[in-house]
């Protein structure tokens, strides 16, 4: 018997923005950053009285290149052909130049675009795109430069204990590397609040010099037993990641600001990781994202999922060469304020919403609750 099923609308009626500006819970930075709030563009597309969500942690400036550029190109576009949408966007841009604000833009609504599409066909995006597991293992993320050795230790044992996640990771590279007794210290504290079995991660946001990078992990990793040092220099350096990935014996990781294939491609072909990041809120969506994937696949390399974590887990359920997903202080944080459905975290494993009738990547904006957030 012939399978049939309702005709989706042939359109997108509609796309809307809405930007989100909220406080982080207390100061915050990294080696080569420090921030207090976070800015939250969120772009929907409707079609057949059905919405798609996306968003990105970005610019307002997101918003306004949504509005301006993208609008036009999205709407009236069929969504079942969410990959010929994301190349007009991105054709509708060259002038502006893609990577950075634009990227993310395009990300928000590539996001959306997937969303609408599932939603339309009665679908869980996972299920749209097909799983190569049933769970996503997710690694701790926070440990702020900011943070007192209480607050520290409050959210690794958070983490270890109460959410049963065996891998964290703590930012280090303080002030441009100037400070890396204290990183030291951190990172020994670190290890002794997770104990031995959980996996101790670093990220130094490109804040030391090649050098210092090697005689500063060469400590954390002999010392410590720090398996993963991400941006150990400048993720523009992809000489010196390859210097200090040949060096030491603990994992390097880059790719947070890749912000289209070619970028990822340079990467790998430079060899510069031994694990790619990437954030499909800023390298281009899902679309892009999955791309990515395959790049890293081709070069016998794993994928983790940048920051994000509630967006990255239907296409973090898609990739066999998942390695993981950043489970991301501030957005675990506020996704849960502005949006409902987001996928439960249990044994340090992110898994899709339970109930058959979850739809799309199952999220959606709470208006009434985001609404004292905005600024947009
Ligand atoms: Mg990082």
């Amino acid at each position: 018997m012939a399978v049939t099923r309702a005709r989706p609308d042939p359109e997108v009626g509609a796309l809307d923005t809405s930007v989100y500006r909220v406080p982080t819970d207390r100061p915050e930075a990294d080696g080569t950053l420090a921030w207090s709030a976070t800015t939250v563009v969120v772009a929907r597309a409707h079609a057949g009285g059905v919405t798609g969500t996306g968003w990105t942690y970005a610019s307002p400036a997101c918003a306004v290149v949504i509005e301006d550029q993208l609008v036009r190109v999205v709407t009236g576009s069929d969504p079942m052909d969410v990959v010929g949408t994301h190349e007009a966007m991105v054709r509708a841009c060259r002038n502006l130049g893609r990577p950075g604000v634009v990227a993310c833009g395009v990300s928000a609504v590539d996001v959306a675009l997937w969303d609408l599409k599932a939603r339309l066909l009665g679908l869980a995006l996972p299920e749209l795109l097909g799983r190569s597991r049933g769970a996503v293992p997710v690694y701790g993320s926070g440990g702020f430069t900011t943070y007192d050795d209480a607050t520290t230790t409050a959210q690794l044992e958070r983490w270890v204990g109460e959410l049963g996640i065996p891998r964290v990771k703590i930012k280090v590279g303080e002030s441009w590397g100037s400070d890396q007794h204290r990183d030291l210290a951190r990172t020994a504290l670190a290890r002794r609040v997770v104990g031995v079995e959980t996996e101790l991660f670093v990220d130094a946001n490109g804040g030391y010099t090649r050098k210092q990078a090697i005689r500063v992990g060469r400590r954390m990793s002999e010392d410590h037993s720090v398996t993963w040092f991400e941006e150990p220099v400048s993720s523009d350096d992809l000489d010196g990641l390859r210097m200090v990935r040949d060096r030491l014996d603990v994992d390097v990781a880059a790719g947070e600001y890749g912000y289209d294939e070619p970028y990822f491609r340079r990467m790998l072909a430079a060899g510069s990781v031994d694990c790619l990041q990437a954030d499909v809120t800023r390298c281009g969506g899902y679309t892009s994202w999955l791309r990515v994937a395959a790049l890293a696949y081709a070069a016998g390399i794993r994928i983790s999922g940048h920051c994000a974590p509630h967006l990255h887990l239907p296409v973090a359920l898609h990739v066999p060469n998942l390695a993981h997903v950043e489970y991301f202080h501030d957005h675990a944080r506020l996704d849960p304020m502005l949006f409902d459905g987001l996928p439960p975290l249990a044994g340090g494993l992110l898994r899709q919403a339970p109930g058959a009738g979850a739809l799309g990547h199952g999220m959606a904006l709470r208006q009434a609750d985001a609404d004292r957030f905005r600024v947009g």
